[in-house]
This record gives structure tokens, sequence and C-alpha cells, in this order.
């Protein structure tokens, strides 16, 4: 282990999976934390291991790859003995190595739920190495599970919701750990949270790296060539509430003034050497006025930025679609889901079947590219569903400014579905015996009588007419060489 300098170690988990999309972008949360807290003058520092696991480190974990067959037993096992195959062991040390060994407090924010499993492997090892250490777990991955889920762990784990500024600040001026904001209680089976900390965007820091090595984060891009993408967010939260999605959990929606945006835009490009930004975002158009606006101050203040983000495709007109190229968009995620209008309406997208090729025609036409996510095996699937997911692929088939993306349908804890199956027509949920490592997802019948073993038969059917369309999407993306291995391409 490296030396501390400070007494705060803030960590980006590295992943257990190789499972990611191809793009690399510096912390946005860990950066934005570390800004605040470095502003108060507390001593901190930051560290980033997801790159290194999942770009560097050839031999490390993956358990969508060579340790797909690591099971749940060994992995508990590790936790509370350290003791484990040479492949985990190996995967703790070189983390650790790569950190201070003497901070007084670490600090695990974790977004995705194969960083928590990283982030619990390296936390039991600190605990033996030395178990006077204070150590939280926090970031989106976090805030959005259930409270029970630390409790399944018999780690000393502070596990904290919400943002973890103040927390953070808490533990180091010495407050009770039982005060801190957002803190989870396991007591005698019960669990109590302390309410969270959640200051609205307009007091969020811009991200600092500090301590981050930026050349990590290059990549080769097919239009620019070598480019850092910096992260930054316009809003916090998101004010849409799709019906299959937890991100509402994360935080309530808010949005930054447009001077601050300007002003902080301007200082973190010139400070980075890089006009290339991603804004994190969940729809970076949800206040279309306040997205015209920054839209505009960027074109007139910040000449050369080149952008991509999520958008929504309620409201996102020509008129916006020209006013974003204006500014420097060259890339947007619209979180299309489905193209008939029942699954539409049932998925919570807010928008009407004509809003969306709108909106994907809008950003072509102004020289954007649209990625459209897509969804298939939806609950209430019907062969209409098919047909219209096959007709929108259709239609922008030869147009390269648009993509599609097809995940299948998953119910997930903290989603309005599984909370009030009764409104989307579900009946009987129940745990599926997914893999540990694998996203939580409960099982269903639907309320109109179908058992879970008929919508399987019917989805089956589904998929299959929908395998030559989705085979050719996979391809797209991740096209395989001679050998079989999955290459991947930029898509942005
Ligand atoms: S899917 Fe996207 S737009 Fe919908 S609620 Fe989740 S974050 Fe918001």
């Amino acid at each position: 282990m490296k030396n501390a300098e400070r007494s705060l170690i803030l960590v980006h988990p590295p992943s257990v999976s190789k499972r990611y999309l191809p793009t690399r972008f510096p912390p946005h949360g860990l950066a934005a934390l570390y800004a605040g807290l470095s502003r108060r003058v507390l001593p901190v520092v930051q560290f980033d291991r997801l790159m290194d696991s999942l770009y560097s480190d050839a031999d490390g974990l993956d358990v969508h790859g060579r340790d797909r067959n690591l099971p749940e037993s060994e992995f508990r096992e590790y936790l509370d003995t350290g003791q484990g195959p040479i492949r985990l062991t190996d995967f703790v040390d070189r983390h650790l190595a790569a950190v201070p060994g003497d901070g007084a407090i670490y600090a695990f924010s974790a977004v995705s739920y194969y960083q928590l499993h990283g982030a619990l492997l390296l936390a039991s090892e600190l605990l033996r190495r030395r178990p006077e250490v204070v150590i939280a777990l926090g970031g989106p991955c976090v805030t959005v599970k259930p409270a029970t889920y630390g409790a399944d762990f018999s780690l000393p784990l502070l596990w904290i919701k919400g943002c973890g500024i103040e927390p953070l600040s808490g533990l180091l001026r010495g407050d009770d750990p039982e005060s801190l904001p957002g803190l989870l209680r396991f007591d005698k089976g019960l669990v109590r949270t302390n309410p969270p900390s959640r200051p609205p965007a307009e007091n969020e820091p811009a991200p600092d790296f500090t301590g981050l090595d930026m050349e990590a984060y290059r990549y080769d891009h097919a239009d620019f060539g070598p480019t850092i993408f910096l992260p930054y967010r316009l809003t916090k939260g998101c004010p849409s509430a799709c019906a299959f999605c937890s991100g509402r959990l994360v935080d309530p929606f808010s949005a930054k003034s447009k001077g601050k945006v300007a002003a902080e835009l301007a200082e973190l490009t010139a400070r980075y050497g890089s006009k290339a930004v991603m804004f994190t975002d969940a729809s970076v158009n949800a206040l279309p006025e306040v997205f015209l606006d920054v839209c505009r101050l960027l074109a007139r203040d910040l000449p050369g930025l080149r952008w991509y983000a999520y958008a929504r495709v309620h409201g996102f007109t020509d008129r916006m679609a020209e006013a974003a190229a204006a500014a420097g968009c060259f890339a947007l995620f619209f979180g299309v889901e489905s193209a008939h209008p029942p699954t539409i309406r049932l998925l919570g997208k807010g928008f009407e079947t004509p809003e969306l090729f709108a909106a994907l025609d809008a950003a072509s036409g102004a020289g954007i590219k649209g990625v459209a996510h897509l969804m298939y095996n939806t609950p209430h699937e019907t062969a209409d569903d098919v047909s219209a997911f096959l007709r929108l692929v259709g239609r922008y088939d030869g147009n390269p400014l648009v993509e599609f993306m097809a995940q299948r349908f998953l119910l997930e804890p903290g989603t309005l579905m599984f909370a009030h199956p009764e409104r989307y027509g579900l009946a009987k949920l129940r745990p599926m015996t997914t893999g540990f490592f694998d996203r939580t997802e409960y099982a269903y019948d639907l309320a109109d009588g179908a058992s879970r073993e008929a919508l399987r038969e019917r989805h089956a059917v589904n998929r299959h007419m929908l395998e030559p369309v989705l085979a050719r999407l996979e391809e797209r993306i991740f096209s395989r060489d001679a050998s079989g291995i999955r290459l991947t391409r930029e898509l942005m």
C-alpha cells in the first residue's frame, strides 16, 4: 500500500465484471464529492480503481467472463475470513496496493453493482489489516439498494444513502457516526435510516479531478481522435417516473442556474485542456427553456465545445436539436423503450409515437447521432409490440445517425412497477434465482391470470421474431473478431 498523506481516502471501487459499455470518463460523483470536501479544507484524497479494473488489469476479476463460476460462497468466505481463490485475493491485493494504507477513513462510492462487490472485497481486507479504520459505503448504487441489503453482510461498515459531503465531513470532524445524515443502522433485525443529505443541484460543486490520472480516460474517438470527456451535469435527479426504473430514488430533481453552468464549464474545460464533455444528466433537456438558454450560452461563450448526453423524447423538437447542435452536441441517447403506444404508456415514458419519430428526425437532421434504447419482453408484450419495434428499426435502416440498443425488460426492486404491481397489471411478484453477482430480478404473473410460464412462452415467441434484428443490432455495437472475441466500438 502507498502511504497516506491525508486521512480520508475516497475510492471509486474496481469492478468484478468487465461488462461495461466502452466509454471512458472520470467519475463525476467521486470528483464532485472530492470537490465538496476539499473546498471545506478537509484532508481528503481520491482514487479511481474502476478504469484500471476494466482496461488495465487483464487478469482482473470478471464474473461475466473467466470468473463466471465464482460462487457466492467463496465471495462470502473471503469477506468473512480473507481466504479464497488466488484470483480473488490477487484482485484485492492489487487494488489495495494502489491506495494509501494508513488513511483514517475510507469511503467507497459505488455506481454499479459490480463496483459494490469490488468495494466489499477491498473493505473486508482493509478491516482485517487495520480493524480500527472507519469504512463508509455510498454512491448511487447504495442509495437505491433496499436498506436491508447491507444487513446481509456481517462487516462493520457505515452504509450511507444520499450525498456524501455532509456525512463524511461529520466523520472527519469526529461526530458520532450514529448521527450521520443518510446512515443506515441495522439494529436487532430492524433497519433504520437517518434522513439523507440531498442538497439541490445549485449547491453541487463542479467535479475536481485532482489526483486522478487523467490520461487513463483518454480514448481514441472515431471522429475526434484521442479525447478526454469531462463529466458534468446541469441537473440532479430525474423528473420522469418511468415505471421500470429506480433512478428516481437517487436524488430529487433540481437544476443549476445557467450562469453557474457556463462558469463551471468554462473553468473545467480550461483547467483540463479538453473541450469534450459528457453530460451525466438523466435528461439533459428535462427543463426545455432552461436547456435552450444553456445551449445559447454555450454556443456563445464556449465555441468548440463537443458534448453528448441523455435526452428525453418528449419536447425534443427541431428547435431544440438546432440549439443543441450549435452548442456542440454530437450525440444524444434517448430512453425510447417502445414504439407501441400502450407499452409506452405502461412504461410511463410520457411521449406519443409521433414525438419519437420527430425527436430522432430532429436530431439526425441537425447532424446529431441519436442512440435509442429499446426494450423487449415487456410484461404485456403482444405481436403489435414486435411489429412496432421492427417498423421503428426499419424506418432508420441506412441512416448512420440513428442507432438502437435493445435489452430485455427486467422487473427490479425499487421501481414503481415493483412498488405498485397492481397498477401495472402484475401479480404474485417473487424473487428470481439470478446469479449472486447479477442484478436482482423478480418474476411475476399477470393480473389477468396469465402465469409466469405462459408469459415465458409468449416472450420466447416474440423474442424469436425479433431475433434477426436483435442480432444485427448487437453486431453493430459489439462485433466479434475471427476468433469470436467481442470487439467494442464507440457509440457516441
Ligand atoms: S429511465 Fe431515465 S428518464 Fe426514466 S426515470 Fe429512469 S432516469 Fe429518469
